[in-house]
């Protein structure tokens, strides 16, 4: 069973600290959630060794440019891309 790794949306987390493993079976879809905090989540791109330790906060010009789609929380708690 493949270990996937996650991280939620906004970066930052103090309960899965930023990171979660989740195994899933080949028929199960990504979880949408994190399972320890319940934050929105998404992949983590799959890094090639060594891997990376970046310490700068994430921003929203660098995931752009990195080729993530970047997500606003609207009021109503739907998702806006920007
Ligand atoms: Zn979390």
């Amino acid at each position: 069973m493949p270990l996937q790794r996650f991280r939620p949306i906004s970066g930052r987390c103090k309960l899965c600290r930023g990171e979660v493993e989740i195994h899933l079976a080949s028929n199960e879809n990504a979880p949408e959630e994190c399972p320890k905090c319940g934050q929105e989540i998404e992949a983590c791109p799959t890094l090639t060794a060594p891997q990376m330790k970046i310490n700068v906060k994430p921003s929203v010009s660098n995931a752009k440019s990195a080729g993530f789609k970047v997500f606003k929380k609207l009021d109503g708690g739907e998702l806006e891309q920007q």
